[in-house]
């Protein structure tokens, strides 16, 4: 079903939720979307933990002083799950009479791609306009340059690999440090190059495995005495980083390995500047498009604007790996 991406509603009231994984700068956009209500004087209500206190009934108004202090904080105050529930028709038609019980007539979910495929179809049948935010780390969604949570997951990444820097280079070590990323490799690649990455394996390409031992000999040779391999979770080579580690030590015996997985880590803290920003403006243009009769779009950013992509098509589209980066990643190695 094609996705309906206009309605000739006034809308009564927005319900605002946050679902999948957990991103900084959620809270960020929480805040605008509640301001920008009691801009436009459209009340609106928090459902918290996701789609599955939409079926509980978990709702609750919010005002402009209920986001007080919270564009500086990592998480969601609102709470996030996974609903399986959500998943099945009984589950949908559970939240559906709530957000009616509740007077809501229309949704804004701040999300990963997962999420907006559940407010799609919720929108298909039940006909509430949806709009989407994308809120998620691994900057994997069609349709915006940056999700929120991408750019404060980099700057975490950063700084703890300039740490693991220190003591690889106080005891000559090869480090393999396991970043996010299991079907992208955003974060790999562009921390990669922030933190000075000898090696970067990414899920978009193949090295192989060969490749990277003699990318590793020839580092040895130049003169490196320390290493640090990026490894985004869905690298091809299809080994886990410990397996990889391993490979690497029995090969190249020379190179004292050890490995970082950076973990949960990268989810969390308090939001960049540049998240909270984004999270701003894109929680008023959400807002915005639900009383412009806009819906079953999710806001996203294209050089610098806020643009619209149909929800369909910001779920199934690429968000392809920047050539130019891996070209630079690669010079940068020598
Ligand atoms: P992240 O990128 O951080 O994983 P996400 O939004 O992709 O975030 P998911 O767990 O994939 O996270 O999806 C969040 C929720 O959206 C699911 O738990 C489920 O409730 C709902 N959802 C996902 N896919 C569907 C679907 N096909 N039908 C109905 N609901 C869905």
């Amino acid at each position: 079903m094609a996705t309906k991406t206009s309605h000739s509603k006034t809308i009564q009231k927005i319900g605002v939720l946050t679902s999948g994984g957990d991103a900084p700068g959620m809270n960020a956009a929480l805040r605008s979307v509640v301001r920008s209500c009691a801009y436009y004087k459209i009340p609106c209500c928090g459902i918290t933990r996701g789609y599955q206190g939409m079926i509980e009934g978990k709702i609750k108004p919010l005002g402009p002083r209920s986001v007080n202090n919270i564009i500086n904080k990592g998480g969601t105050v609102l709470k996030s799950a996974r609903s399986e529930e959500f998943r099945t028709k009984e589950g949908r038609k559970k939240a559906f009479a709530n957000l009616q019980n509740n007077g809501i007539d229309a949704l804004i979910v701040i999300g990963g791609d997962g999420s907006f495929t559940g407010g799609l179809i919720f929108q298909q049948e039940y006909g509430i306009p949806v709009i989407g935010i994308p809120g998620t780390i691994d900057n994997d969604i069609y349709g915006t340059s940056h999700t929120i949570g991408y750019d404060t997951a980099m700057n975490t990444v950063v700084e703890a690999v300039d740490k693991i820097r220190d003591t690889a280079i106080s005891h000559n070590r090869l480090f393999f440090v396991e970043v996010m990323g299991r079907d992208a490799g955003h974060i790999a690649l562009n921390t990669g190059i922030g933190a000075g990455a000898e090696e970067i394996l990414i899920p978009e390409e193949d090295m192989g495995l060969d490749r990277l031992l003699d990318s590793l000999k020839r580092s040895k040779k130049s003169g490196k005495l320390s290493s640090i391999v990026m490894v985004a979770e869905g690298d091809k080579i299809g080994k886990n980083v410990f397996e990889l580690a391993e490979h690497i030590e029995d090969n190249l015996p020379d190179y004292e390995v050890r490995v970082s997985v950076l973990g949960h880590m990268q989810r969390g803290g308090a939001p960049t500047c540049f998240d909270r920003v984004l999270a701003s403006r894109m929680g008023l243009k959400a807002v915005e498009a639900l009383r412009d009769g806009v819906s079953g779009n999710m806001v996203g950013m294209a050089d610098g604007k806020m643009i619209f992509t149909p929800l369909d098509k910001a779920i199934k589209g690429e968000s392809k790996i920047d050539t130019e980066l891996v070209r630079v990643s690669e010079i940068m190695r020598l």
